[in-house]
């Protein structure tokens, strides 16, 4: 019998999900295992739409940055653009199982990533894919190629690295762009033909901060959207993450062409950069945590929060919920699984929930957290090899 077929229930209220090589089914073979629940109810695993597993670190002591940041940019420039910079093999990984270990943990069942280490390009994904596999989360990858720190090599060394990804059960790749305003033309079209070329498609971040649109338009673009269409790097299946800065005609462009927005309330807030207005036009928008721990409960509680103070009407309170279920639809779409959680021909991905928190965690079939423990890796042993690679790391961003 595969590990990736169980039988979940009856919970509660008498739902029994039946999961055969990975995928929600109607029927299970004899000598299936079971996974009882009388006492805990079922549902869905969350998607976090966008994220990146390489600050995972952050959280265990990385230094204030030195002078504060005032602005966007010197955020990026004076402490996620060292940080990547500093990522080795040994950090990268320490740092992935302790974060896929948290999301799991969370209930977080998916995992789409956005991944930059400048100095660590070749290979990074298989780092990242493999600590997925071990532990037995969802993953959707790709690194984000830029130009920014070493030019044209640098943007062509991140798409090939979009091309080493091997898909599996769990694993799918997309090809990334860091965003507009750091890649010229020539990369942008070649992410675009890539994509096509791989029967994938692309993930970048646009219009988070007005200085994506500031740039796009010295090029001679209308925004960083426009030329991106322009230059043929969206396309259906395409996430673009943030797009606070662009305005509500922009956002249906992006959706005539087939792309799906993700929302990041919190680091948006973070960052200050905005709120996202516009997104609400449309109905693909998922949910993300853009870095930050992958626990999307949390996630959505800060969107519930932010929608209301902006008016946000259409994902102010309970309608936040949402943007979860688009999260759904947007992992299906790229397993070619049925769009609606738990669905016959869906994902095998759920949570059962005793007493509101996190019991049980099963992805693909696989029974990755039971009774509140990762049952794929020691959590404890986890985090503290992540806080020991962490007091390395910040000795090296020291250095850059
Ligand atoms: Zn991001």
């Amino acid at each position: 019998m595969s590990s990736a077929s169980l039988i979940v229930g009856p919970d509660r209220n008498g739902r029994t999900v039946t999961i055969v090589d990975g995928v929600v089914a109607a029927a299970a073979p004899a000598g299936t295992p079971v996974l009882a629940c009388a006492d805990g109810e079922i549902a869905p695993g969350a998607v976090c739409a966008h994220t990146h597993i390489y600050s995972a670190l952050a959280p265990y002591g990385m230094p204030k940055a030195e002078p504060a940041p005032e602005n966007f940019v010197q955020i990026l420039e004076r402490v996620w653009w060292r940080l990547d910079r500093a990522i080795d093999p040994e950090t990268l990984r320490a740092g992935a199982r302790d974060y896929v270990a948290k999301a799991l943990l969370a209930g977080t069942t998916t995992l789409i990533d956005h991944h930059e280490s400048p100095n660590l390009i070749e290979g990074s994904l298989a780092i990242l894919a493999g600590a997925c596999e071990e532990l037995g989360v969802r993953a959707v990858l790709c690194f984000g190629a830029t130009e920014r720190n070493f030019g044209r090599d640098e943007a062509m060394r991140g798409l090939a690295e979009c091309r080493t990804l091997k898909p599996s059960r769990l694993v799918r790749g997309m090809v990334g762009l860091h965003a507009s305003f750091t890649v010229s033309d020539e990369t942008v079209a070649e992410s675009g033909a890539l994509a096509r070329e791989l029967g994938t498609a692309t993930h970048i971040h646009v219009a988070e901060d007005g200085a994506d649109v500031v740039d796009a338009k010295a090029r001679g673009y209308a925004g960083p959207l426009e030329r991106l269409i322009a230059l043929g790097a969206i396309m259906p299946g395409s996430i673009l993450a943030h797009g606070v800065h662009l305005d509500a005609d922009q956002v249906r462009l992006a959706a005539r062409h087939g792309a799906w927005f993700v929302q990041n309330p919190r680091s948006n807030e973070g960052n200050r950069v905005g709120y996202a207005r516009n997104l609400s036009v449309v109905p693909d928008v998922a949910l993300g945590v853009d870095g930050w721990d992958p626990d999307m409960a949390i996630e959505q509680a800060a969107l519930s929060r932010l929608a209301a103070q902006n008016g946000d009407e259409a994902v102010a309170g309970d309608r936040a919920a949402g943007r979860l279920a688009a999260g759904h639809a947007l992992m299906a779409q790229r397993f070619g699984l049925h769009p609606e959680p738990l669905a016959v021909g869906a994902a095998g991905d759920l949570v059962v929930r005793r007493s509101g928190t996190i019991a049980d965690v099963v992805v693909a079939g696989r029974h990755v957290v039971a009774d509140g423990r990762l049952t794929t890796g020691d959590a404890g042993a986890l985090e503290a090899a992540a806080r020991a690679e962490a007091a390395r790391l910040w000795e090296r961003m020291a250095q850059l």
